[in-house]
């Protein structure tokens, strides 16, 4: 058996970062920037008002001073003549400023009679006036990876980027084996119980921005499996669930083998997931098998799927990053295999739930931390540090 560190230098080897396509920019959140890009012109283009108000030359203002309204810059339209000792301009918030204005009085500054303004008797000492490029100057880049967030599809757009290069989104099919699975919704028969992991780690895929599609159930068959592999088609990934064990009826390995699968690696030294298999098939796809114990599947999501995901997206290839925390309660000392505990991170401190089988999915829902037990840790004492991995 290896370790989870041996199985995920493993996994990286196998994923590849995904290609790059260009999508428009409003389907562009939540992609990974694949290359970086460049600003296309200045912003603001040109020094801008940055209150409503009226355009002066700063030399000469004072209190009760009185200027002589010579015309109008609102946004989207500048004033086009120079504004001289005592003459302003009246101006808005984004309007370019005209030539000789190098000070905006706020408009609350001023009183107006006809085309006379008269300044206040103390006034603002703001200059309102935004530099030109003072966000951003032509040229400059964004870089790249970088998964965008709302603020930087502005940024583009502001930039004058319609089209953006962005990672490609893995294409991975989850496949459920076993006789006693079916969908959620289906009337399950009496000894039957619904397939759930597969739900919860399509959501997982989808959160990290991959097409993860379902497979039908397959049954715990040669045939069966045989025709679901056959659907795996262009993923870059298959992630099977279940009978990866050494059961009578755990044939996912068997059968992927006989297609053509060339193993990395079955089994790893930790809790929950012993059976942890993965390989590239046939078709050029990487294949993950997971137990189907439902808690053990999700935490190998977390450990294994998530890192693979994130490399085969280009953000680096890492383990999941973990923290350093307290615990509320003295814990046992650990057995031969790495363990990962479901906890509740909570005010600081960790507390680790007694029951830890690996089916209970209410236990795994409540947690939101698996605090990382290393091969033969000994117990630790309540306020002790231990690593975890938020969840
Ligand atoms: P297996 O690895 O196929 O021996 O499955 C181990 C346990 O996980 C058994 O109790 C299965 O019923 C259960 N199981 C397998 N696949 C799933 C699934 N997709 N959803 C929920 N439970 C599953
Ligand atoms: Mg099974």
């Amino acid at each position: 058996m290896i370790s989870v560190s041996q199985a995920l230098d493993l996994l990286f080897d196998l994923a590849g970062p995904l290609p790059a396509e260009t999508v428009p920019l409003s389907q562009a959140n939540g992609r990974i920037l694949a290359a970086p890009v460049t600003a296309r012109r200045d912003q603001p283009p040109f020094a801008a008002s940055a209150m409503d108000g009226y355009g002066v030359q700063a030399d000469g203002v004072a209190p009760d001073a009185t200027y002589q309204v010579i015309g109008e810059a609102a946004a989207g339209h500048g004033f086009d003549g120079t504004v001289n000792a005592g003459q302003a301009v009246r101006i808005f918030t984004g309007a370019p400023v005209p030539k000789g204005v190098d000070r905006v009085i706020i408009q609350e500054d001023t009183t107006r009679d006809g085309d006379t303004i008269t300044l206040s008797d103390t006034l603002d000492r703001g200059f309102h006036i935004r530099p030109a490029g003072g966000d951003f100057r032509n040229g400059q880049q964004v870089e790249a990876p970088l998964r965008l967030r709302p603020a930087d599809i502005a940024l583009l757009a502001a930039m004058n980027i319609a089209d953006v290069p962005v990672v490609r989104k893995p294409r991975v099919a989850i496949l459920s084996t076993g006789d006693e699975l079916v969908m959620p919704g289906e009337t399950p028969g009496p000894d039957q119980i619904i397939a759930s992991n597969t739900f919860g780690l399509q959501a997982m895929l989808r959160d990290l921005g991959a097409e993860a599609r379902m497979l039908p159930i397959a049954r715990d068959t040669r045939e069966s499996l045989e025709m679901a592999f056959s659907l795996v088609d262009d993923a870059d990934l298959l992630i099977t669930i279940g009978g990866a064990s050494v059961g009578d009826h755990d044939l996912v390995g068997d059968v992927a083998q006989d297609l053509g699968m060339q193993r990395s690696f079955y089994k790893i030294a930790m809790r929950p997931g012993k059976p942890l298999m993965a390989g590239r098939l046939a078709s050029g796809a990487m294949m993950i098998g997971l137990p189907g114990n439902p808690v053990s599947a999700m935490v190998c999501g977390q450990i294994f799927v998530i890192p693979v995901l994130r490399a085969m997206l280009g953000l680096g290839s890492a383990p999941a990053p973990t923290q350093q925390a307290p615990l509320a309660h003295p814990i046992d000392a650990n057995g031969p295999r790495e363990h990962y505990m479901r906890a509740r991170f909570d005010n600081g401190v960790l507390t680790v739930f007694d029951n830890q089988d690996s089916s209970l999915l209410s236990f795994l829902s409540q947690a939101n931390a698996l605090v990382i037990r290393p091969p033969n840790d000994p117990a630790q004492a309540m306020g002790a540090q231990v690593a975890f991995l938020p969840i």
